[in-house]
């Protein structure tokens, strides 16, 4: 059972600015460094046969090996689960191994997901093509209804995987409702919240029992880090630990997690940086002659507005749009005039990004004109010029 009570308490002690300057930093240790040192080891070493036993009993909270626990992960462990308003937290290296660490952790043979349509690539990879070869079947559904849930729940649904919104069209669930739902029939669900941050929405507030992120996009934001993060209750969380994760080992290695440290303490700044610039380039693109569309969740003639303003705190870095000219040759000529936006995949780095969808579909294909971008910590004003002059080629 959730114990909300208990994750509220825990929250009002900690505000933003203690977690990610304070909690879980233990200055006196390390001669009162303002940084963290980064515990480089394999393994742990014990005084006595007694001390050793008892740790390799405890192992969920001991160090004994760097696979299980180490001290620089376990402070950015500590830090992300308050974030996110979770009990527990694992970090792991990279977002894939999240998913594939907290879905695979829900199921068994015979049983049955229900994801959202388009999800990440490889979380749908995972369902369509690795977990039948185990016996579990997904069905995937347009997440915009509720009732869409309802109507592919079977008695084997075990997991509803969710990504709100998810890449490229950007399509929200509800998920206090779908929350409701999967409590009420006893489902477990998992969000991938990586587009969001836990500073924009916090889904185990809403019900949702597990968070998940790739790492690599906003909370380490350098573009120099891969890594992935599971937030969730004790119980769960501990679960995964002594399964999963120890298992499969995908762990994120002490020197990624103290670059991560290092990223935490600016997340709000480039956060706010990349969603106020946002906004003003959404403002210069939305009438502009040569675009055809946007899809974005804050875009007022987005059916789901009202859901976002509800449900996130504030509109984030990244949005697609559809030029009216469909002319890939023209289209590859404006890709590559921008001077400050990269072609690339990833995004929550510094550095503006874009991903032509003509990189990846024929010349017919009805959704080659789109485009999807990431708005970095460039200023927006340089950013607009950058645009302006190559929206001219088209
Ligand atoms: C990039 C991404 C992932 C995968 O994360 P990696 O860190 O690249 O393994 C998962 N979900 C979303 C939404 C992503 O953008």
């Amino acid at each position: 059972m959730k114990n909300k009570s208990k994750i509220k308490n825990q929250r009002s002690k900690f505000n933003q600015s203690f977690i990610i300057n304070q909690l879980a930093e233990d200055r006196e240790k390390y001669f009162n460094a303002v940084a963290p040192p980064i515990i480089q080891t394999s393994n742990f070493a014990y005084q006595t046969v007694d001390e050793f036993t008892n740790a390799i009993q405890h192992e969920k909270d001991e160090h004994i090996y760097t696979r299980g626990n180490n001290p620089t992960v376990n402070m950015l462990c500590q830090k992300m689960a308050a974030l996110e308003g979770a009990e527990d937290c694992l970090m792991v290296g990279s977002g894939a191994a999240a998913i594939t660490n907290s879905v695979m952790s829900q199921v068994s043979a015979g049983d049955h997901i229900i994801s959202v349509r388009k999800p990440y690539t490889w979380a749908e990879h995972l369902m369509t093509k690795i977990l039948p070869r185990f016996g579990v079947e997904t069905t995937f559904i347009d997440g915009t209804k509720l009732e869409n849930f309802e109507n592919a729940c079977t008695e084997k649904t075990k997991l509803i995987y969710l990504e709100s919104p998810n890449s490229w069209t950007f399509e929200l669930q509800d998920l206090a409702k779908i929350a409701e739902f999967a409590i009420s029939k006893e489902i477990t669900t998992v969000i991938d919240n990586s587009y969001c941050t836990a500073l924009c929405q916090r889904p185990i507030d809403l019900g949702i029992d597990l968070v998940i992120y790739s790492a690599t996009k906003y909370y380490n934001g350098h573009s120099d880090v891969v890594a992935g993060a599971i937030c969730g209750s004790k119980e769960k969380i501990t679960q995964i630990f002594h399964n999963e994760f120890m298992t499969f080992g995908n762990i994120l290695a002490p020197q990624n997690a103290w670059l991560m440290l290092r990223s935490l303490r600016t997340l709000p700044i480039r956060l706010k940086q990349s969603s106020e610039s946002t906004l003003k380039i959404l403002e210069y693109l939305k009438d502009h002659p040569k675009v055809e569309q946007i899809w974005y969740p804050f875009d007022e003639s987005n059916p789901q507005f009202c859901l976002a303003e509800q449900q996130m705190k504030m509109p984030m870095g990244m949005f697609t749009i559809a030029l009216k000219n469909r002319n890939v040759a023209t289209i590859k000529r404006f890709c590559e005039s921008l001077h400050y936006f990269l072609i690339a995949v990833s995004w929550g780095g510094h550095e503006s990004l874009i991903m032509p969808k003509c990189a990846f579909v024929d010349e017919n294909d009805s959704q080659v004109s789109m485009i999807r971008f990431y708005i970095g910590l460039e200023e927006a004003d340089v950013l607009l010029e950058d645009l302006d002059r190559s929206l001219k080629i088209l």
